[in-house]
């Protein structure tokens, strides 16, 4: 029996895109790819280039990905709408009335 030790993978489609690059100054040190406990994106084989979105339907938004980018901007967490409403404080503490 032979065995193809080829290693492929495919994209997998989803509603949700959480995770944006720039090019222009992502440095494609991959250091994102390497923290993400889910393997949201993997390296891409062009160096210097970000990484290859391929599983963004497993991404759950922990900011790990954004905080380890030494380059500010190069990579952006997009939450979904759901999740950003929450972010909205429903009451500012100096709208409280001093007893
Ligand atoms: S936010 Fe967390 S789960 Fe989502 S891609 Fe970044 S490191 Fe992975
Ligand atoms: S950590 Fe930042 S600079 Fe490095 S590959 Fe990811 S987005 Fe690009």
């Amino acid at each position: 029996m032979t065995v193809d030790k080829e290693l492929w993978a495919v994209r997998t489609p989803a509603s949700a895109r959480p995770i944006t690059f720039d090019s222009d100054r992502c440095i494609g040190c991959n250091r994102c790819a390497n923290i993400c406990q889910v393997d949201v994106f993997i390296p891409n084989p062009e160096k210097g280039k970000p990484p290859v979105l391929m599983w963004p339907g497993e991404c759950y938004y922990c900011g790990s990905c954004v905080m380890v980018c030494p380059r500010q901007g190069a990579i952006t967490l997009n939450h979904p709408l759901m999740n950003r409403a929450k972010f909205v404080p429903s009451r500012r503490p100096e709208d409280d009335p001093v007893c």
